[in-house]
């Protein structure tokens, strides 16, 4: 009896090892294929910018002596969008990567806000040039504690979504108050917003609302990096529309840094 029981549990856990094996097999078939879809994108993220910097450049060699002015400035700035846009993909790849690692140890320590939002508005600043710019930083703001390279990437990332999803002429506005022991950053637009059936995934690694949008070209990494860089630092990031009118509004809570005192308002 001991030697039939015996062989029922070995045929019994070869069955279960049999159906790991499948389960393995299978998560490695969908990894590979993730990984390929990955691939495929972000060669085609990094070609198309590639190509119309090539295109430029070669119309600028070729025929530069031929153009007048203005001609060559279209292809002098065309090159240097594309360029950077190519910078900023790699940043964001790079980013994604050092998060996933586990390579992103978040400084700690007291940083003055409002330089950082304004250090965080020059970066932007041409991307930003066909906005109207509002900034509206609550005079009793503590000290935050923040990596200020971080969190100026932060910043950025959404300033840039803002410039890229919300149309030329239209007000972008950085807000910023204090609540209890935390400081509420909210950035607000006056684009579409967001489709609220999309609003819990914009935070997902890769995803877009509208992936096959080529016009407003983006990676899909921008918002997954915000909340891991935010989320390492112990805030917390969210996003939503606006109830006065159409818009998105990003609302980032970080936390008052321990033991300062108030910053004065400089214009005392
Ligand atoms: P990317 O901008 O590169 O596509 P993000 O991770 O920054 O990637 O954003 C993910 C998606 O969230 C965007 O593709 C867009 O659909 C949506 N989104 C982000 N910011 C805004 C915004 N300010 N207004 C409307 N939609 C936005």
């Amino acid at each position: 009896l001991l030697d039939a029981l015996g062989d029922q549990a070995a045929l019994a856990i070869e069955r279960v090892m049999l159906a790991e094996d499948v389960d393995r097999a299978k998560l490695a078939a969908e990894t590979e294929r993730l990984r390929s879809a990955l691939l495929t994108s972000i060669s085609h993220d990094l070609r198309t910018p590639l190509a119309s910097i090539l295109g430029s450049a070669t119309s600028l060699t070729r025929y530069g002596s031929t153009l007048d002015e203005a001609g060559r400035l279209d292809l002098a700035t065309n090159i240097q969008e594309e360029a950077e846009r190519l910078n900023r993909f790699i940043a964001n790849l790079l980013d994604m990567t050092r998060l996933e690692s586990g390579a992103v140890r978040p400084r700690s320590g007291p940083v003055d806000l409002s330089e950082l939002v304004g250090s965080a508005l020059e970066r932007t600043g041409r991307i930003l040039a066909g906005h109207h710019v509002e900034v509206d930083l609550a005079p009793d703001l503590p000290m935050v504690d923040l990596d200020p390279v971080l969190f100026e990437q932060v910043l950025f990332n959404l300033l840039d979504n803002a410039a890229k999803y919300a149309p030329a002429g239209s007000r972008v506005t950085v807000r910023a108050r204090r609540l209890g022991d935390a400081v509420e950053v909210r950035l607000m637009d006056e684009g579409d917003g967001i489709p609220p059936a999309d609003v819990d995934r914009i935070f997902d690694k890769f995803y877009r609302v509208h992936a096959q949008d080529r016009q407003r070209a983006g990676t899909g990494l921008g918002l997954a990096i915000c909340r891991g860089f935010v989320e390492a630092m112990g805030g917390a990031i969210a996003a939503g529309n606006r109830s006065d009118r159409s818009g998105a509004v990003f609302t980032l809570t970080i936390p008052a840094a321990a033991d300062l005192p108030a910053l004065e308002d400089s214009s005392l």
